[in-house]
């Protein structure tokens, strides 16, 4: 069974003017993903993909068709049934949105704390995850005192902390050097690999996607105007 399967999605937003067209972001997306997958999605600026995420991770109602995660038919689900639903999403940024005023333990603890561990608990998952990306040396500085390679590691140790199922990356190295990304990159890959982590990619660059992703979906004016094996769709006459 498909981890996430979307059947005819669409979100309209209401026209910016009165008596203007509604501005349709996702327009009719089917897509599955299945457990394990590497799924990039990929499009220019517009193309609707930062909106599909929020769809998928239950920040926005979707105006049209039915979204299901994990066996649950999200977009049936009132609000107070979508927390749940979050808790096994993980989420990375282009701007890594980590909370400055927190150190790098402080930040991969909070959704912990939410989640309403023991304490004793958290120190443990947290010194655990600090190893995985390669940062215990780092645990008490803050955000600013770091590269932002090292930003998106903690960002990606902080998505991991409650173990989920699925991680939606969005531009998750738009904002990284060449280097940094390919490093960043393989740390995804290694989430993947060593915990079956499926991971859905976001992004305008094709590079990132030939790298790490195993299939594609190319979006453009809220469409999905292509999608299948990256191999398949990238090799295409
Ligand atoms: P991408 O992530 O591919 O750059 P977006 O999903 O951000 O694309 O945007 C798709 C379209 O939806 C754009 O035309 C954008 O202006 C519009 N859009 C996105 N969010 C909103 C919103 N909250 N209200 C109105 N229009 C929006
Ligand atoms: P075990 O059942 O022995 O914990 P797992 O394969 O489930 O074996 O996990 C191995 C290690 O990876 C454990 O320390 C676990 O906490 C950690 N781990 C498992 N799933 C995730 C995940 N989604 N994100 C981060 N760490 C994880």
């Amino acid at each position: 069974m498909a981890l996430v399967s979307l059947r005819n999605v669409t979100k309209a937003y209401p026209p910016a003017e009165r008596g203007g067209a509604p501005v349709v972001a996702v327009d009719d997306v089917s897509l599955e993903i299945e457990p394990g997958d590497v799924y990039g999605i990929i499009g220019y600026s517009g193309a609707g993909k930062s909106t599909l995420v929020r769809l998928v991770n239950a920040l926005e109602p979707a105006t049209g068709g039915t979204i299901t995660v994990d066996g649950r038919e999200i977009t049936a689900l009132p609000e107070r049934d979508l927390r749940a639903v979050r808790l096994e999403i993980g989420m990375i940024f282009q701007q890594f949105n980590l909370f400055n005023s927190k150190t790098v333990e402080g930040n991969i603890a909070y959704p912990l704390l939410v989640a309403g561990w023991p304490k004793p608990k958290i120190a443990a998952r947290v010194a655990e995850l600090l190893a995985f990306v390669g940062l215990a040396d780092k645990a008490k500085n803050y955000p600013d005192q770091l590269s932002g390679g090292q930003k998106q590691r903690v960002g990606i140790a902080r998505a991991l902390a409650t173990s989920p199922k699925l991680l939606l990356a969005d531009e998750a190295t738009s904002a990284l050097d060449p280097e940094t990304t390919g490093e960043v990159l393989a740390l995804l890959k290694r989430v993947n690999r060593e915990f079956g982590v499926t991971i859905i990619v976001i992004t305008h660059e094709m590079d990132v996607i030939q790298s790490i992703a195993t299939k594609v979906a190319v979006m453009d004016g809220g469409r999905v105007v292509e999608s299948g094996d990256v191999f398949d769709v990238f090799s295409a006459p």
